[in-house]
């Protein structure tokens, strides 16, 4: 079975265990250890979270042309715990970032994104007396230069997978006591510092920003131990004809495909959020049957860099089906054909697939080493579940796991204030993992 990011031991630092309800006069302890607790026995449904959003913060990037200023949003994800004893831990869980090109010697990087690394999520050390809170944090980074200067590795027959860059460092920050009791308001203040750890193509040595005073959003509450954050993936549908008077333009199918992927990415507090269609007049580009057409179909990336573009064309002969590019990284995207509707049996959880492969998570049995390049930290999806391959005349399952819900990871993912609970099933499995 896969090993769930939800799972990965780490030793809690604790303030007081009164935090929740005595009010602050009991939280000038010093953080201490707690000696042999772990992250994993604390229950899931005495947890409350709150993000810290990132939004278009002016971040000092440093490359072989020196320091450049690259505009960064997203969020950063907190954590509080209560074991049974009642003591309480706060952790870092996730960290989610894009950023605007900058120069190197070897061309722009193109957009990067940072998303969290192995040993999520990690303790956060508390000074009740003062509010400050300082974390260690591993971030996984990728921009498009490193794709053009060292590849990517094909994972299986639809799946490719970029090289990252881990890039490890520092949080230290200051909140005001009042933040860390559950829904009261709180402002943050915070700068965090990464440094290059394990280069691929080395283009970005550097990396900080300052958060300025940003109000925190208290998450609702879990609703139980299968109780998750609710996350918005944004979609970026991309279709072609010949121009805006063809008559058969593709994209017929990605209405249907959608909401097959919608309901079964539901069930993980997913939801994909599409926008409004954008068009590429080259009729040449519909049937993909040459490797020249795939790459001109993808060149220029269309789309915001904070979607996955999913590409619509009227078929993909060259990949025997859909396939994803980018996976785990802020720059995924799919190609997926229209005739995925009309094949025998249809597909139509087609496009549920390709977004597991989006979200981070390899075929099962592929093998956690190969699922893996470089840095980057894929998963493997469970057995039986979406992201079961179909095979030549099968759909995919509509099945999820707690495991696939669990792991998924991307830069794109955007966690909202709404109350979500995981519904994965599977048809063998599932009471193994919820135990
Ligand atoms: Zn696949």
């Amino acid at each position: 079975m896969a090993t769930s990011r939800c799972c990965r031991s780490v030793v809690a630092a604790t303030v007081s265990a009164a935090l929740f309800s005595a009010g602050l006069s009991v939280l000038a302890t010093t953080p201490t250890l707690a000696q042999g607790t772990t992250a994993d026995e604390v229950p899931v449904a005495a947890s409350r979270a709150f993000v810290v959003p990132v939004t278009g913060v002016a971040g000092r990037l440093i490359t072989d042309l020196g320091p450049h200023s690259s505009r960064l949003r997203g969020q950063m994800l907190f954590e509080q715990r209560r074991d049974a004893s009642g003591a309480v831990a706060l952790v870092l869980r996730d960290v989610n970032l894009l950023g605007q090109s900058v120069p190197t010697s070897r061309g722009p990087t193109g957009p990067h994104s940072l998303r969290f690394g192995p040993g999520a999520p990690v303790p956060v050390v508390v000074d009740p007396a003062t509010g400050r809170l300082v974390s260690s944090m591993v971030l996984l980074g990728h921009y498009a230069l490193i794709d053009r200067l060292v590849g990517t590795k094909q994972i299986s027959r639809d799946q490719w997978a970029p090289f990252s860059e881990s890039f490890g460092g520092e949080l230290r920050a200051r909140l005001n006591m009042s933040g860390l009791l559950p829904d009261a308001p709180a402002t943050f203040t915070g700068h965090v510092r990464l440094k290059l750890a394990a280069p691929v193509a080395g283009a970005i040595r550097e990396l900080e920003f300052t958060v300025p005073p940003t109000p925190i959003a208290w998450l609702p509450p879990a609703c139980d131990a299968r109780g998750a954050a609710f996350r918005v993936l944004p979609i970026q549908p991309v279709f072609v004809r010949h121009g805006p008077d063809d008559v058969w333009p593709t994209g017929g199918s990605f209405d249907t495909l959608l909401e097959h992927a919608q309901a079964v990415w539901n069930k993980a507090c997913v939801t994909l959020v599409a926008r409004r269609p954008l068009w590429i007049d080259d009729g040449a580009l519909k049937v993909l049957d040459g490797n020249d057409e795939d790459v001109a179909l993808r060149d220029g990336e269309q789309g915001a860099a904070d979607t996955v573009e999913v590409y619509v064309v009227a078929s993909a002969p060259i990949f025997g089906g859909p396939a994803t590019y980018g996976s785990g990284a802020g720059s995924a995207h799919v190609i997926i054909g229209d005739d995925t509707l009309t094949a025998d049996p249809p597909s139509l959880n087609a496009l549920a697939h390709e977004i597991g492969h989006v979200l981070g998570l390899c075929h099962p049995g592929v093998g956690e080493l190969w699922c893996n390049t470089g840095n980057i930290v894929l998963v493997e999806g469970s057995p039986g579940t979406v992201m079961e391959p179909s095979g030549a005349d099968a759909d995919n399952p509509d099945l999820q796991s707690l495991d696939n819900c669990l792991n998924v990871a991307s830069p794109l993912l955007v966690y909202r204030r709404l109350y979500c609970c995981l519904r994965p099933d599977c048809e063998s499995d599932c009471t193994a993992e919820l135990q």
